[in-house]
């Protein structure tokens, strides 16, 4: 009963610490893992955004100005004007700009004749059956003066290439063709990789028909925003002119994106995130914070655990055994005095029973003192222990009186064991040094007589050891006659 208690009790705490550490752990992941979140979508992705859009800018700014000045160079209006026959002029000048700048290559478009020259001179006449040619075609009926093409080109080292073309004028406004460079884009391969690599993210673009127009080879399969009706439903919101960071869940994975619109290529930055790599961390710490508070509370249930046992255990032994003399108390002789009992009535064995009382003892105590008196306690004690049996029952009945009780022993067997006791005691050199007297003992001797029970043995048997106090003390007084 008293280890139900006990145990309802380690219970009890084992669990209050199992919710602590749990909740604390929960609280910490999910503070942490808001946090995170927080972090993605207001600073990383927005951040990145700005740094590719800012580092596009950058790039494409020079390309810019220097197919804006072919434009508008006199030598090739004139050029165009009154001298395309001489084609060696041309081509010297496009060589000389795509050199000097590093271009990937330098063209010039003929409206008059409709011929296409690079640096390395003339290369077709434009077709407008030619898919290829499309572009000049398109261009020249757009109201705008510019434009920036982004396009792969298979031919060219199966890498992206950005085209930026400018319209020629006359002085009347009137169209003389189309000039402009092309360069290669492995920048921007680089910024996406490098981003993908150390950041996590997948960076792309989309025309504003969400025609995927530049992303990392191999990392994106869709080829337009429709292939995906998670971010298909999210169009009009990554189109809009001013993108906020939008979620979006596809195949049980949550996703940050968010949007910026590029006006020198009319298409849009996308910069996307899957939640789970950037909170991976985060549940490795929760996981890791959870086993060791899991470990640690098994720990502290173990200690508590063993804690209590021995405490029980203590209070056990305090319960039965006298603390001076460490023998059986008069409570734990009653318990096995009663096992003991039906034992002997049901073999039908002889119970042998002795009980003493320290002769004199109050004078003990006066002329040497109570410590005195307890070493004489502990020394009687401790010469019981090693003169009887495993199995007799020796205890400390209280003050300076002893029990044992004897199965399988006669009370003539018992008389002879008490008589060689008394004498051992009044012989005892340590307990002589102790009281510089003999300590000698006053002895009742009995044994179990059918139909005896408790009550009746044991007045026998005080009657016995008061004969022999009566008699003089000092001796051992039996009840059989
Ligand atoms: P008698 O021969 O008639 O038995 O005389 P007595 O002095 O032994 O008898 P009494 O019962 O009057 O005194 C017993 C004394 O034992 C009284 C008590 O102070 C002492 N005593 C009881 N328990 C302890 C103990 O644990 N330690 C010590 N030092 N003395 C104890
Ligand atoms: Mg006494
Ligand atoms: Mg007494």
């Amino acid at each position: 009963m008293k280890f139900n208690a006990n145990s309802k009790i380690v219970i009890i705490i084992t669990s209050l610490l199992l919710v602590l550490s749990i909740s604390i752990s929960l609280i910490n992941f999910v503070v942490s893992l808001n946090a995170k979140q927080y972090e993605l979508k207001n600073r990383s992705l927005p951040l990145s955004v700005e740094n590719i859009y800012t580092e596009i800018q950058r790039n494409i700014i020079e390309p810019n100005l220097i197919s804006s000045m072919m434009a508008h160079d006199t030598f090739v209006k004139d050029w165009l004007h009154h001298q395309e026959d001489d084609q060696t002029k041309i081509r010297t000048y496009l060589a000389s700009i795509q050199q000097k700048y590093g271009m990937f290559l330098t063209f010039l478009v003929s409206e008059k004749t409709q011929n296409y020259y690079s640096q390395q001179g003339f290369v077709e006449k434009l077709s407008t059956a030619d898919p290829d040619n499309a572009w000049y075609f398109r261009f020249k009926e757009q109201s705008k003066h510019h434009e920036i093409n982004l396009d792969y080109n298979d031919q060219l080292h199966n890498s992206m290439i950005m085209f930026i073309n400018h319209k020629i004028f006359d002085q009347d406004q009137k169209l003389l063709g189309a000039t402009g460079i092309g360069m290669e884009m492995s920048y921007i391969d680089s910024i996406l990789k490098l981003f993908r690599e150390k950041y996590q993210f997948t960076v792309f673009f989309i025309d504003p028909n969400g025609e995927i127009i530049l992303r990392e080879r191999d990392t994106i399969a869709m080829q337009n925003l429709s292939d995906n009706p998670q971010l298909y439903a999210l169009k009009d919101r990554i189109l809009a002119d001013q993108s906020q960071t939008l979620e979006y869940s596809d195949q049980d994975e949550q996703y940050l994106l968010k949007s910026q619109f590029i006006p020198e290529l009319n298409a849009y930055l996308i910069v996307q995130a899957k939640l789970d790599d950037f909170t991976k961390d985060v549940r490795q710490t929760f996981l890791v914070n959870l086993s060791i508070s899991l470990v640690i509370t098994l720990i502290i249930t173990l200690i508590i655990l063993t804690m209590v046992r021995r405490f029980n255990k203590k209070l056990q032994f305090l319960a039965r055994n006298d603390t001076l003399t460490q023998l059986k108390n008069r409570r734990a002789f009653n318990d096995d005095f009663e096992s003991l009992l039906a034992l002997t009535k049901r073999h039908n064995q002889p119970l042998g029973l002795i009980f003493f009382d320290i002769d004199n003892f109050k004078t003990i105590n006066d002329q040497f003192g109570h410590q005195s008196g307890d070493q004489a306690l502990m020394r009687v004690a401790e010469l019981l222990k090693q003169r009887f049996r495993k199995e007799d029952l020796i205890a400390r009945w209280g003050g300076e009186e002893f029990v044992i009780a004897l199965p399988g022993t006669t009370e003539d067997q018992a008389y002879i064991l008490a008589e060689s006791l008394r004498q051992q005691i009044e012989q005892d050199p340590q307990l002589q040094t102790l009281t510089h007297h003999p300590v000698t003992i006053s002895i009742g001797v009995t044994e179990y007589r059918t139909p005896d029970n408790y009550d009746t043995i044991f007045r026998r048997l005080d009657n016995a050891m008061y004969q022999a106090k009566r008699a003089g003390k000092n001796q051992t007084f039996r009840t059989k006659a």
